[in-house]
């Protein structure tokens, strides 16, 4: 059950398990987006605080502190209890995501039940992460060294994530970080940071020892920017957008060169063939993959390229499913469409609809704020928009023409096709340059399977065994053989 206002319990920030105020006493307002109505004020760190998760994140990971001496199976037994606790409080965590971000509150429980679901996954890596032995004298059958590999943690690992997914982003960095022993410092963002400050508690009271989770919250150019360019973390985990993913790794460079993996933007081609199926299903599926999380997705489908022979009918039923979508109060059951999460990003989306217009796409539907209070949009469709649009895109009559043309854009994070042609699906999947394509379906991230980006959506994946790569150092060790026993 939802809980329309929840109590805020922390709002401080949570290093070497302890709930702190900022050094420099400076807090932050977080809003709703529902009402624009501040909800409370946050701890905002800035440099110095940064330093002192740091330094707890540092000895934490020490090698003899308890993190680093426990067994490999007491740290999945520590992530199993955390999730277990996520779990108790599942439409509390969810109330608190749906509060701050304004997505329907059924999102946001599918959003917890994920992220409990990826830290279980991860869970079950802990005692699995092994080396290999290498056979490097192969002129013998024994040879004169024997040459192994350890997979090491890579050390503190800074995480910063963006307001879309606050608890899920969360779960995804802290995953594969935790099951191969790393210890994390992680910025939550700005206009999102309640829920993650709870996650903490729970963090303390599943057991794990002070140091290994910090977190806090903070401003990107302030927090985000100390923790980029800080000396002492071994890694940077960044989702967010391209323009910042470079600035991250232009601190790397001119820092540390600590390791870097970015999750970054996307503007997704999704392809509905003329041999599609059930055209009610395919513009459905188009319609979800657009306008789920109140399309404030990384892999939106936001390039629909439909079949010239199927055009006209689909637009028909995407114009009809974008008026029929509930919009509302995101604390309803039956609203599938909340308010966008802030009115920075509401006067983007309207940027871009006024932009669709003057460049000549047609307005088939929505396309203005909804109300004086908060920020909601209603759903839009803009028909006849071509390449060249800054809201792309549209109608193609060749594989060869929708391959081309979807992978004409910097970005390369997902891509989706809908047709009951295997060969087609095939063709496509092996062609279209992005991490993850859909076939018959949208935007199924599993925590057993990799995601992440191609060209400029990102560096390196996350989730399913590869995220776990991402969060380890390989040592070989080379042993001479003395051959001559006394
Ligand atoms: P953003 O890049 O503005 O912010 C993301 C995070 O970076 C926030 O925590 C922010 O505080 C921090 N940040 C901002 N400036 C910084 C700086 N100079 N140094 C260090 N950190 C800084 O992005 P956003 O608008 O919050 O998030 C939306 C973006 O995230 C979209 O582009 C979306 O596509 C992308 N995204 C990608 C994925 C993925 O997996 N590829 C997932 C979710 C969101």
């Amino acid at each position: 059950m939802a809980i329309r206002n929840p109590e805020i319990k922390y709002k401080e920030l949570f290093i070497n398990n302890e709930f702190v105020k900022a050094e420099s006493g400076r807090t932050f307002p977080v809003f709703n987006p529902t009402t624009g109505d501040a909800i409370c004020e946050v701890s905002e760190a800035g440099p110095e605080d940064v330093n002192k998760a740091v330094a707890a994140a540092r000895k934490a990971f020490s090698n003899t502190a308890p993190w680093r001496t426990m067994d490999a199976s007491e740290r999945a037994r520590l992530i199993l209890k955390l999730s277990d606790l996520m779990e108790r409080d599942l439409c509390y965590l969810a109330s608190l995501d749906t509060l701050d971000n304004g997505k329907p509150f059924t999102e946001s429980l599918c959003d917890l039940e994920y992220s409990i679901k990826t830290l279980r996954y991860y869970a079950g890596w802990c005692d699995k992460i092994q080396g290999s032995t290498i056979p490097c004298d192969v002129s013998l059958a024994d040879g004169e060294f024997m040459c192994l590999t350890r997979r090491e943690p890579l050390g503190v690992v800074g995480q910063i994530i963006p307001w879309n997914y606050p608890v899920m982003m969360l779960a995804w960095k802290w995953g594969p970080a935790l099951a191969t022993g790393c210890t994390i410092v992680l910025k939550s963002a700005e206009l999102t940071p309640i829920s993650s400050l709870y996650v903490g508690s729970l963090v303390k009271e599943a057991g794990f020892p002070p140091g290994v989770i910090n977190i806090i919250p903070g401003m990107g150019p302030v927090a985000g920017h100390a923790i980029a360019h800080h000396q002492d973390i071994d890694k940077v985990a960044f989702t967010g957008s391209t323009a910042v993913g470079r600035k991250i790794m232009g601190a790397a460079s001119e820092s540390n060169l600590k390791r870097v993996t970015m999750e970054l933007g996307g503007k997704s081609p999704l392809v509905v063939c003329s041999d599609c199926g059930d055209l009610d299903e395919a513009a459905e599926l188009c319609h979800t993959a657009m306008f789920g999380n109140h399309g404030q997705n990384c892999c939106a489908g936001s390039r629909t390229f439909v079949h010239e022979s199927i055009y006209d009918e689909f637009v028909k039923r995407a114009v009809k499913l974008a008026e029929e979508r509930p919009v509302g109060d995101p604390f309803d059951e039956k609203t599938l469409l909340g308010p966008l999460v802030s009115q920075t990003q509401m006067e983007r989306v309207l940027g871009y609809i006024e932009k669709g217009k003057s460049e000549g796409a047609k307005l088939e539907c929505g396309g203005a704020r909804l109300g004086s209070e908060g920020y909601f949009v209603s759903p839009t469709v803009f028909s006849n928009v071509t390449d060249d649009m800054t809201i792309a895109k549209e109608e193609f009559s060749s594989m060869d023409e929708v391959i081309k043309r979807s992978n004409n854009t910097e970005y390369g994070l997902a891509s989706g096709i809908i047709t009951t042609n295997i060969n087609k699906a095939i063709m496509y999947a092996q062609a279209v340059q992005a991490g993850s394509v859909w076939v018959n379906c949208y935007d199924v991230c599993l925590p057993q399977t990799p995601f992440g980006g191609y060209k400029q959506s990102g560096h390196g994946r996350e989730l399913g065994k590869e995220g776990l790569d991402e969060y380890l150092e390989t040592k070989t060790i080379t042993i001479k053989v003395q051959r001559k026993m006394s």
